[in-house]
């Protein structure tokens, strides 16, 4: 199967997951479904071909993940093929618990920066480039979400924050949730490694949180609410989602994303 020429890609979560994504929306058209394509780290997840105001873009459910693949390798398959596919802006979203004190289930983040606690490895492609995670989420795409936000959600958006990423698929433990505290809002199991993966391809991306759980310790949550939340708010994530690529140009950028991507200087090691 030939990987098609896309500019936009959205890596579906938690958050669209019960919808479906994006059927049922209006002005999306579905071009092809049920697109697998070989990747140097084995079979891709599930691709959409889809189109929204003419614009293309590629989307996979849940981050690619599934049984028997290594959430690493189910990143590098996605990134691949976005690689091949000459995919310029991401959009991820995803469900995500507290750690500051100040945020409830149902508030919306747009994280400006991350900590990885992750211990994935093997979170790149080939290594040819010098990483310089400064800005790692883009800062026209974060814009461009709030904007959007704004149109669908009239709950809390709060347009910046710090993301941990730790490796689930548990969540963390009381302790694990005061050792954050200070350090980071929310916390999250995939924002990492798809953050440094977007910068090797020489990609935009930028993350939709909402908040599905207080974390661990902070405020007993009810798994009733999270439900809730995972089936009613996966249009309104769609939507938001939809309504950013519509209104971002895929080749004018005003932020510096491509310019944090360099050549390695360990050129003997990587060619
Ligand atoms: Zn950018």
């Amino acid at each position: 199967m030939k990987i098609p020429s896309v500019d936009f890609a959205i890596i579906g979560g938690s958050g669209t997951l019960s919808s479906n994504f994006p059927k049922n929306f209006a002005d999306v058209e579905i071009l092809a479904d049920n697109l697998f394509f070989d990747t140097p780290y084995g079979k891709s997840p599930a691709f959409r071909l889809c189109s929204v105001d003419g614009k293309k873009f590629l989307t996979c459910k849940m981050h690619g993940w599934r049984s028997g693949v290594t959430r690493a390798d189910s990143s590098r398959q996605i990134f691949w093929t976005f690689r091949e596919a000459g995919v310029k802006r991401i959009l991820s979203e995803g469900g995500v618990g507290t750690v500051n004190h100040l945020l409830n289930p149902r508030d919306l983040m747009i994280p400006d920066d991350y900590l990885d606690l992750s211990t994935r490895k093997d979170v790149q492609l080939d290594g040819k480039y010098l990483l310089i995670m400064r800005e790692a989420l883009c800062s026209e795409l974060r814009e461009k979400l709030l904007e959007s936000a704004e149109k669908f959600f009239t709950g809390r958006i709060f347009e910046r924050g710090i993301y941990a990423v730790t490796d689930g698929r548990h969540f963390e433990s009381p302790a694990e949730i005061a050792m954050l505290k200070g350090h980071a809002d929310i916390v999250g199991q995939s924002l990492a490694p798809e953050v440094y993966l977007a910068r090797e391809i020489g990609a935009c991306y930028a993350n939709l949180s909402f908040v599905v759980n207080y974390g661990e310790g902070l405020k007993i949550w009810s798994h009733e609410v999270m439900k809730n939340i995972f089936f009613d708010d996966a249009q309104l994530i769609g939507n938001i989602l939809l309504d950013v690529i519509k209104n971002t140009d895929a080749d004018k950028k005003f932020c510096q994303c491509l310019s944090l991507r360099k050549e390695t200087l360990l050129k003997e090691i990587y060619e």
